[in-house]
């Protein structure tokens, strides 16, 4: 993966972090929350950080700097990702935890948020001194995480590679097999089936839920991805494969359209050839703002923050935005969708298929039984209608954005856990 797309992310999360916290101003006064709960939200339960020699290739040693936040554990052992960047810190680090406490509680699996990382760039060491920053950051923080205290997973610039080395480190210390230490392990190491797209198929089903409820019908709409990416290539794949009409794709160089619908598995194929949608044969280019305000009944962002803005959010027709990126839409925007009625399903509830999928790969490892493809899918279908529905419900009920209820959702289990416990 290049190194570009992973300071893009990076400053995606940057974005989330801070459109969450200024919508969860708001929600605590609407939630009239007590002194004693804001404490309680407003601090993580464990926030660290370690600093732990490595031995570089010229042999000369370096120290490197590591972080880890495990934010709130009320509702289960805390989950959250590790990340390798450069201008990783500590604050960032903290939001983001918070945020996956959000998140887990959205879509009510039995995880706390936690979040990681190292400050390093990867593609300015090498192989063997990126298996060495990795396991020697294992080391430092072994005590403090484990199945049932703070699972692992991948992050901006950490993969499949890295999940084996923190598996194989942390084996190596406790002088056992922990499978459900991480998650995002390849398969032949207890990872899941259907884990490299479920954050796109988690989307869909929640899209089709929302459809149903709002009378759409599958035959008679028509959708814009923008981005074309893991995220996006898989839903337009996907949703091709379930016989919509996506008429609209996009990747950084542009975007292109045809009302009648694009043949995806075709435009996967130019893409790899080309290296871009852009110039696909029996479509007309677009810019990627043309494709935000296209005219289709469904617009799935899942590439960047900040697209749907005050700018451009009055001229955005669809019916449903499905947000797969992190934060693509601004609050400004996000008030505008909702005076015009469009329904917005955020991103703290529409990404969460990749989370839901850790947790069912966690699951597996902690029984040893292994779940066929079709089981892995009928649950996440499951807990992602659930999610949508509840979230949904209190939306309904209070008349707010939808963003807005799922945050007041997550809060409120994740202090009644806190209740339940005698915490409060
Ligand atoms: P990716 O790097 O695989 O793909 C990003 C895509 O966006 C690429 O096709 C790129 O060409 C395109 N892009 C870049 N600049 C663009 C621009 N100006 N206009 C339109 N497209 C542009 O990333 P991804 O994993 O697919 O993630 C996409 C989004 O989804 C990010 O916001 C990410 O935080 C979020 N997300 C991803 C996951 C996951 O499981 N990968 C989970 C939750 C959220």
């Amino acid at each position: 993966m290049e190194i570009k797309q992973h300071e893009r992310l990076h400053r995606d999360d940057k974005n989330l972090c801070k459109l969450a916290i200024s919508e969860l101003e708001d929600i605590y006064s609407d939630l009239g929350l007590s002194i004693e709960e804001l404490d309680l939200l407003d601090m993580p339960r464990r926030s660290f950080s370690v600093h732990f020699p490595v031995r570089m290739d010229d042999g000369k040693t370096k120290m490197f700097v590591g972080h880890r936040v495990q934010y709130n554990d009320a509702r289960g052992p805390t989950k959250g990702g590790i990340r390798f960047h450069p201008q990783l810190t500590h604050d960032d680090v903290e939001d983001l935890a918070f945020l996956m406490s959000l998140k887990c509680a959205v879509v009510n699996i039995p995880f706390g948020g936690s979040k990681g990382g190292v400050v390093v760039n990867p593609k300015e060491i090498s192989r063997g001194e990126l298996e060495r920053v990795t396991r020697s950051y294992i080391q430092a923080i072994s005590d403090y995480i484990g199945p049932f205290k703070d699972i692992p997973a991948p992050d901006v610039y950490t993969d499949e590679k890295i999940m084996v080395w923190i598996l194989d480190e942390y084996e190596r210390i406790k002088g056992e097999h922990v499978p459900a230490l991480v998650t995002g392990k390849p398969i032949e190491l207890g990872g899941s089936k259907a884990r490299s797209y479920s954050t796109s198929l988690g989307g869909i089903y929640i899209l089709e839920e929302a459809m149903r409820k709002i009378d759409l019908d599958k035959f008679e709409v028509c959708l814009a991805v923008q981005g074309f990416g893991n995220v996006g290539e898989n839903a337009a794949r996907l949703l091709h494969e379930k016989g919509y009409k996506v008429i609209a794709v996009s990747d950084s160089k542009g975007g292109i359209i045809n009302q009648d619908g694009l043949d995806i598995p075709a435009v996967m194929k130019h893409k790899d050839l080309t290296e871009s949608v852009v110039d696909f044969a029996g479509s007309t280019n677009i810019t990627n703002e043309e494709l935000l305000t296209c005219g289709c009944d469904i617009l799935i962002p899942a590439a960047l923050s900040d697209q749907l803005t005050r700018k451009n959010a009055a001229d955005v027709e669809a019916k449903v935005v499905l947000e797969l990126a992190n934060a693509p839409t601004t609050k400004d925007a996000d008030d505008i969708f909702f005076d015009k009625k469009i329904m917005l399903i955020p991103d703290v509830l529409a990404n969460a298929g990749g989370v839901v999928v850790s947790y069912f790969e966690w699951s597996q490892n902690l029984t040893n039984d292994y779940w066929e493809e079709a089981r892995v899918l009928e649950r996440l279908k499951k807990t992602m209608i659930t999610a949508f529905n509840d979230v949904y419900a209190l939306c309904d009920k209070e008349n707010c954005r939808m963003r807005q209820s799922a945050y007041k959702l997550a809060l409120q289990r994740i202090l009644h856990a806190e209740k339940l416990r005698g915490n409060l």
